[in-house]
């Protein structure tokens, strides 16, 4: 895939704004990637379209190139639709209790999740009650009480033979008797969405004050991760996701299906079947985990930051004084090809990369081009002004190419140096542009 990227990267030039071509192009190998992470393809189609609205017409940062600069746009949507607010359950303050109701299918993942928030709770000096309302399989009740007794978690269950409002219900009245703080409430799920489920959840929201009701999803339900999420927050309420089993190698699209679906956050990851495997969710890991796209984005990285922050400023001081010569091009040429073409020296000072864009310099070029200037003396390159025409077909022998050649490249260094000086006034300005992220 990200060989498949490169070559897209490779195709789309450095231009002024991104066009709808770049961005078609570029999107392509977008969406394939978030159908492989099995985002739903409803999700896909949509965010596809809203990103490419947002990106045509857009600036290229200095630095990446249109393709690159679709990816940005790419991740900072990814980030912002799945990380726009806090990420935490709500805790009420004091001595109130908080209620937190665990929904979800059969085999999210619920009871390990409820056990893994009252151990971390426990830790934060929080005085938690795990409650088994889940009344249909024995198993589960002890498969609690296990998880509970792990973590020094009292466990609070009335058996298989009462409902799971009642249930929920004592167990409010045994916390405030117990000097519980928090009520974690254990319910039953069903291998599909169903009426009773719903029911029974809704039941218990009318008769005991749920501070937030979390839903767990499994990561891999990939496709069907829509209509769960959609279906809970319609008929239940959901206040946070809890997505489980990224340890797998699920690319977890999940994640992006259910926040573009529900609008709600993913509040934790689970990372394993251990009691301590329950994390924080960074929107900014799951968008890389998403689009698979890692070496991409430490291209873009990369691309940033191969001219470190010294090299630019000397190149700047040099501007500044028009000593820019042939060894300074070959030098900025090596970077780009350090780089794989990916980006432009010049394009890093503020101002001069739009001033560039005519100056073309493509790969294929350049090692002619590199020939040309290594057949010239020190003196030459520092000091262009003295190549006169028989110096000029001395070079051209030395680098095996045409004259016209050697003239061509002369013109295009006139130019960018021409253009430098006039850029003398600019500079200065603003800082060195950077498109970090
Ligand atoms: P419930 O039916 O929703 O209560 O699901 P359980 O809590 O019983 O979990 C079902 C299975 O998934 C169990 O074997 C858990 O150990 C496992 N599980 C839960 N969370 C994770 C996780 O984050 N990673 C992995 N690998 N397994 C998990
Ligand atoms: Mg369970």
């Amino acid at each position: 895939l990200t060989d498949k990227l490169q070559n897209v990267f490779k195709n789309l030039r450095s231009k002024g704004r991104l066009t709808e071509a770049d961005v078609k192009e570029a999107m392509k190998e977008v969406k394939r990637a978030l159908l492989e992470a099995d985002v739903n393809f409803r999700v896909v189609k949509s965010f596809v379209k809203t990103v490419t609205d947002r990106a045509i017409g857009q600036d290229v940062l200095t630095g990446l190139n249109p393709g690159q600069m679709v990816i940005k746009i790419v991740k900072e949507e990814m980030e912002s639709l799945m990380g726009s607010e806090m990420t935490e359950l709500v805790i009420k303050q004091g001595n109130e209790i908080t209620v937190f109701l665990m929904a979800g299918l059969q085999g999210a993942g619920k009871t390990t999740t409820c056990a893994k928030i009252a151990g971390q709770l426990k830790k934060k000096g929080k005085k938690p009650l795990l409650v088994a309302c889940d009344v249909y399989r024995p198993a589960a009740i002890k498969q609690l009480e296990v998880n509970g007794a792990k973590q020094g978690v009292p466990v609070f269950t009335m058996g298989d033979k009462q409902n799971p409002v009642d249930i929920a219900k004592a167990s409010i009245e045994h916390a405030k008797e117990n000097d519980n703080n928090i009520v974690i409430l254990d319910t039953a799920g069903r291998l599909h969405v169903d009426e009773s489920m719903m029911e029974e959840l809704q039941n218990i929201k009318a008769n005991v004050d749920v501070t937030q009701t979390v839903l767990v999803v499994d990561a891999m339900t990939g496709q069907d991760a829509v209509n769960v999420a959609k279906t809970f927050e319609e008929k239940v309420g959901i206040d946070g996701v809890i997505l489980t089993k990224l340890d797998g190698d699920t690319r977890g699209g999940a994640a992006l299906s259910i926040r573009a679906v529900t609008g709600k956050p993913i509040l934790y990851v689970g990372m394993g079947e251990k009691l301590e495997d329950l994390q924080q969710f960074y929107p900014d890991r799951m968008t890389s985990r998403i689009l698979g796209m890692g070496d991409v984005f430490t291209l873009i990285e990369k691309a940033e930051n191969a001219v470190d922050e010294e090299e630019a400023r000397k190149l700047e001081q040099k501007l500044r004084k028009a000593e820019f010569g042939f060894d300074d091009f070959l030098s900025q040429m090596q970077q780009i090809k350090k780089m794989g073409g990916l980006t432009d020296l010049l394009s890093m000072i503020p101002g001069v990369g739009s001033q560039l864009k005519n100056v073309d310099i493509d790969d294929s070029a350049m090692d002619s081009i590199e020939a040309i200037i290594y057949s010239m003396t020190p003196e030459e390159r520092a000091n262009p002004n003295i190549l006169n025409p028989s110096r000029k077909k001395r070079i051209a022998n030395g680098a095996g190419v045409k004259l016209q050649d050697v003239n061509k490249l002369c013109k295009q260094f006139e130019q960018s140096r021409k253009m430098m000086k006039q850029m003398n006034g600019m500079m200065g300005k603003g800082g060195r542009r950077k498109g970090g992220f």
